[in-house]
């Protein structure tokens, strides 16, 4: 009977999907013992001031390096992370734990300060217990609650509006900061998000590829009235995923306050990251030098 059951189970898996299937599986697997055995890293992405090029923070990334299939992307393993439970713990809770403590370290070692950004899954925020995991992340490595920063979707924050708001009053206690991640893309009612206590809009890097599509318009309308919105609410404008000079230039017309993409800086390993910081800026203005790469 088992050896039946077994070949039922075969066959279902021998469709042209089983492949990916079994992958995923396998993966998932794999994933479990990830942190165990020091197969993820952080990479940091630097945020940039435009007006004065410097670091004003940098956003933890996540990256596995698995022993068979070498480095997987988030996009691909943060979503069984999800299915699993994983991302909750251990993954997410080493996450947190690791950027704090990365940004301490950095901090003794005499850089000037900026924070630390770190994304945070719907699956941590609708917990219970996850402003007790913020804490304790801070107060196990001795960062300061307002060096850290939480990136939600405005999704997330949009489908229990009220709980959300309280979710963020308490993390605010702590001294954390707020950012919209990937703004715009997602559905925001903005009566709920003068309500809310934020602090940063990231605009989503598809509105910045936009900017380039026609002379005349693209997105930069729409990328104009986010940075004007934000303002007018006091938050912090940052643009996603600028990659070319002339995009540069252009939000820094507009007034857009930080820059993150491979323009300026790539994510990086902290090590390396660390050297890059200790160059000091890398814009003087923006009709200055060219940009130190
Ligand atoms: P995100 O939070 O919107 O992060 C920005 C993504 O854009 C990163 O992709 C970054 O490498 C990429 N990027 C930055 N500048 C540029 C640019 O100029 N051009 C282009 N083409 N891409 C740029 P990455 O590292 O692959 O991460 C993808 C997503 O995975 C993140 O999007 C985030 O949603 C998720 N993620 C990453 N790390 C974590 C984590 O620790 N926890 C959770 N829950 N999600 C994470
Ligand atoms: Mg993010
Ligand atoms: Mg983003
Ligand atoms: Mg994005």
């Amino acid at each position: 009977r088992a050896k039946e059951a077994g070949k039922n189970a075969f066959e279902i898996f021998s469709t042209e999907q089983s492949g990916d299937l079994r992958g995923r599986f396998e993966l998932e697997g794999d994933l479990h013992y990830a942190v165990q055995r020091s197969e993820l890293e952080l990479h940091y992405q630097p945020l940039i001031e435009i007006g004065s090029g410097r670091v004003r923070a940098v956003e933890a990334l996540l990256r596995w390096h698995h022993p068979r299939l070498g480095l997987i992307s988030p996009a691909t393993f943060i979503p069984l992370a999800e299915e699993s439970g994983l991302i909750v713990r251990p993954i997410g809770e080493w996450v947190l734990a690791e950027a704090c403590r990365q940004t301490v370290a950095w901090q003794r070692a005499g850089l000037p300060n900026f924070r630390v950004s770190v994304n945070v899954s719907p699956l941590q925020f609708g917990r219970e217990d996850f402003v007790e995991t913020v804490a304790s992340a801070l107060a196990f490595s001795g960062l300061e609650g307002r060096w850290l920063e939480l990136e939600l979707t405005e999704t997330l924050l949009m489908r229990r509006v009220s709980e959300s708001a309280r979710q963020l009053a308490r993390l605010r206690e702590l001294g954390v900061s707020i950012a919209i991640d990937d703004f715009g893309t997602g559905h925001s009612s903005l009566a709920y998000l003068q309500q809310l206590p934020i602090d940063t809009l990231k605009i989503d890097r598809s509105f910045i590829l936009g900017l380039d599509d026609s002379p005349q318009g693209g997105t930069r309308p729409l990328i104009q009235a986010m940075i004007a919105m934000g303002h007018a609410l006091e938050l912090t404008v940052v643009a996603e995923g600028v990659e070319t000079e002339a995009q540069l230039q252009w939000l820094g017309q507009q007034g857009c306050d930080l820059t993150q993409g491979f323009l300026l800086a790539r994510p990086q390993p902290a090590e390396k990251l660390g050297h890059f910081l200790q160059a000091g800026p890398t814009v003087n203005s923006l009709t200055g030098p060219s940009h130190r790469r």
